[in-house]
């Protein structure tokens, strides 16, 4: 009975610890994991339903969109500025020479010398405008283009007075041209310019002369071809003498001048002015220098 009793007990603690380990085994413990920590365990429920609430979503910290660096607002480009075009100095419009504008009034003398370098701007063949109303010593002497048409025109008028054999001696020279002519004086005399108005002269030194400028013309005779103050007294010279002014030329070194020109009377040079110039020197009775003082 005894071992019975014993049996029965060691049955019924058996029981209990059977029945003890099935409820054990129905608690879970389930120990929260980082991220999930509520845990609820039904029991009485032959299957335990397990449900595990999240309760801390997992903290995503949103990565913070990396700010967008703005963009660089790019700086507008400085429209370069607009170098200004330069503006071009605008050439001088070279204004046309009218016959009127033009200085004829130059004085070259003595006292007033050309330039070593200088040379007329505007010279023509003198038989290109003249043409064969007069003859020449040489066909392509020069003259300044206004100074042949006025002396075209007195040749004209003179032919229709009947004057006849009318020659240019002599027109334009070059300063070179005049230099020889210097030259050959001084080697004759070597004191020839060295007192012109007590002693003048016939030949100018190689800056001096008139002819230089293209305003100047020797006119003799084909039957009086060189200087001869004789050509004063002959009906040609004393035409041109008379009538010259009128188509703007003077008779550049008259006869009682010659203390103020420093030149020898010489009839035969006349020298282009202009006529109004001409006309009063001509009334006046001056030379060229007394009309500029
Ligand atoms: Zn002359």
């Amino acid at each position: 009975m005894k071992k019975l009793f014993i049996l029965m007990i060691v049955g019924a603690i058996a029981m209990f610890s059977a029945c003890n380990s099935e409820k054990s085994d129905r608690i879970i413990d389930v120990v929260p994991e980082e991220s999930f920590d509520l845990v609820i365990v039904k029991t009485d429920e032959p299957d335990a339903t397990i449900i595990i609430e999240p309760t801390n979503e997992p903290t995503i910290e949103p990565t913070s969109a990396p700010e967008k660096t703005p963009e660089p607002t790019p700086t507008p480009k400085p429209t370069p500025e607009k170098t200004p075009e330069p503006t071009p100095t605008p050439e001088p419009t070279p204004t046309p020479k009218k016959e009127s504008s033009k200085n004829y009034l130059i004085l070259v003398n003595w006292d007033n010398p050309l330039k070593e370098n200088y040379v007329p701007s505007d010279l023509v063949k003198a038989k290109s405008i003249i043409g064969d109303v007069v003859a020449y010593r040489n066909d392509s002497a020069k003259l300044d283009r206004r100074t042949a048409e006025a002396a075209l025109a007195m040749f004209k008028a003179a032919k229709k007075d009947g004057i006849k054999n009318l020659f240019i001696s002599s027109a334009y020279r070059s300063i070179d041209a005049q230099r020889d002519i210097e030259k050959r004086r001084r080697e004759k005399d070597p004191t020839y310019f060295d007192d012109p108005y007590n002693h003048p002269v016939i030949a100018m030194p190689h800056n001096m002369s008139e002819h230089s400028t293209g305003l100047a013309i020797d006119i003799l005779l084909t039957t009086m071809r060189n200087d001869d103050q004789a050509f004063a007294d002959t009906e040609q010279g004393k035409w041109l003498a008379k009538n010259a002014h009128k188509y703007g030329f003077i008779l550049r070194y008259p006869k009682d001048k010659e203390h103020i020109t420093g030149v020898i009377f010489e009839p035969w040079h006349f020298r282009y002015v202009g006529v109004d110039a001409a006309t009063e020197i001509y009334e006046r009775k001056i030379c060229l220098e007394e009309y500029f003082r």
